[in-house]
């Protein structure tokens, strides 16, 4: 019974490959693996958009410039490929929640411009939650606010259209889709607010944008974390 519960509390095994755990549920290779797809400097200092063959600081990326978004910056922790794929993959199409917590946890160290008032989950339409009987993006959220002692407002934003799925859409579809698709549920209640937004990936921040728009609408100032993004082509 108590051996149960400790394993329950304390996992010994690495979520990824079931092999000894080292640290919060992975082992040192799957950590290793992960760390490998780590997005290093520079990146844009607004998007979070890497520059893969320079070096030197961060700095503003041409879109940013041409545009701001709607959000004061946008970090992701890892490339989209490999081992951070695999995991995102298992926790979404997979149902393993167990790995919310060590991903949520490694979203949490990424560094943030400010300390946010809030932290807003991206939301799934309700049609979607009881296809896949949860949103990746709160269990992430939830996990980094406990490692961080941060607010969440798991229901801050909703989705009012059951928008099609994202994948095999390109960029201008993507905006498309998503136009409109969200608002905040109670108006008002992020007004002068700093809103942290928590999504799993970022591909080509359609989505990210979107909620930023609706945050910003009602009065707050919007930043962005995510655990993975795409390598734009
Ligand atoms: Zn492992
Ligand atoms: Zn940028």
């Amino acid at each position: 019974m108590l051996n149960a519960l400790l394993d329950i509390l304390l996992p010994r095994l690495c979520l990824l490959c079931a092999s000894d755990a080292e640290d919060d549920g992975l082992c040192a290779g799957c950590a290793a693996l992960l760390s490998e797809k780590k997005i290093g400097p520079p990146v844009c200092s607004v998007c979070g958009e890497p520059f893969p063959d320079s070096a030197g600081p961060d700095r503003e990326c041409g879109a940013c410039i041409g545009k701001a978004p709607p959000f004061i910056s946008a970090r992701s922790a890892y490339l989209y490929e490999g081992a951070v794929q695999d995991a995102v993959h298992r926790l979404k199409y997979a149902g393993e929640v167990g790995l919310a917590r060590p991903l949520g946890r490694l979203l949490s160290r990424l560094p943030m411009p400010l300390i946010p008032h809030r932290v807003v989950p991206v939301p799934l339409h309700p049609k979607r939650i009881r296809e896949r009987g949860f949103n990746q993006s709160l269990l992430l959220a939830r996990a980094l606010c406990k490692g961080l002692g941060l607010p969440l407002a798991r229901a801050g934003l909703e989705r009012t259209r059951d928008t099609e799925k994202q994948t095999g859409l390109g960029a201008d579809e993507r905006k498309k889709n998503v136009a409109g698709a969200f608002r905040v549920r109670k108006p008002g209640s992020f007004r002068g607010m700093r809103v942290l937004l928590i999504d799993d990936v970022y591909t080509t921040g359609a989505t990210i944008r979107e909620c930023a728009r609706a945050l910003r609408k009602d009065g707050a100032e919007v930043m962005a974390l995510t655990l993975a993004r795409a390598r734009r082509l």
